[in-house]
């Protein structure tokens, strides 16, 4: 009997928003009734996620941050911890996307601490992984992934992993409106899934998220592969219309599967 994973879509408001457009967009998903069957998370800036957290209240709509520190507590200026996030309502937690990789300095050994702190805080990490265009095209973005999930599996260990959320997120296909075709997507995460079961992590447990320009014209047909348990959404998801689609592509693909 194949695992029947719950769908699972994310919300990355990356660096946007504003009180009133938050209300807007935050009233405007809340109402919805197309999360039947599926798990929906939205992830804003630090300063908006308690009022996320409180227009919120009473849906099945979950709230995520965007990134966290890797230490708990003292005097590191600027940083926000695990525990922190938990104070205000948050339960998810995206690291190590490629944005903050490529702009910040989150090298896999960072990534790998952050990801140890967002367990030990009892957030679910959402671990961002993915291949540059130039990997892809010289044949190489399944080296590259299985070194970013090595790196974190033998910092954090095989059994903590099965509680991570993986994100393979092609950078060529962030932003760029470029989404991987199904195939591309499928194969991908078929090759994910079968990485971490050869090093011990109970891999039918893991939901593997694609993201890459998801919208509500291709999510469909992305859901229909049987190894990609949902998305990770940036541009679509600040859009009330574009989230609220993807969420229901979701869970028709829930109804038949
Ligand atoms: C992302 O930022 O994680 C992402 C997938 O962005 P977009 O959907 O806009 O490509």
């Amino acid at each position: 009997m194949p695992k029947v994973r719950k769908k699972l879509v994310i919300g990355n408001w990356k660096l946007h928003g504003g009180l009133a457009r938050n209300e807007a967009l935050l009233l405007g998903i809340r109402g919805s009734d197309v999360m039947i069957g599926v798990d929906a998370v939205v992830c804003p800036p630090f300063p908006y996620l308690h009022q996320a957290a409180e227009l919120l209240r009473g849906t099945s709509i979950m709230v995520g941050a965007q990134d966290l520190s890797a230490f708990r507590e003292g005097a590191y200026t600027g940083e926000v911890a695990g525990e922190m996030l938990v104070d205000l309502g948050c339960r998810w937690v995206i690291l190590g996307h490629s944005e903050r990789r490529q702009l910040f300095g989150d090298t896999d050994a960072v990534v790998a601490a952050k990801v140890d702190a967002a367990l030990k805080a009892g957030l679910v990490p959402v671990l961002c992984v993915g291949e540059s265009r130039a990997h892809r095209e010289s044949g190489s973005a399944e080296v590259v992934v299985a070194a970013q999930l090595e790196a974190i599996v033998s910092a954090v260990g095989v059994s903590a992993f099965s509680s991570v959320v993986v994100a393979y997120e092609p950078i060529w296909a962030i932003g760029t409106g470029l989404t991987a075709t199904p195939g591309q997507a499928q194969a991908m995460h078929f090759f994910i899934r079968n990485l971490l079961e050869r090093i011990g992590v109970d891999a039918q447990e893991v939901r593997i998220l694609y993201g890459g320009s998801v919208n509500a014209g291709n999510a469909a047909r992305l859901f229909d592969e049987k190894d990609i348990d949902g998305a990770l959404v940036g541009g679509a998801s600040l859009l009330v219309d574009g989230f609220l689609a993807i969420c229901g592509a979701a869970s028709a693909a829930v109804a038949i599967g």
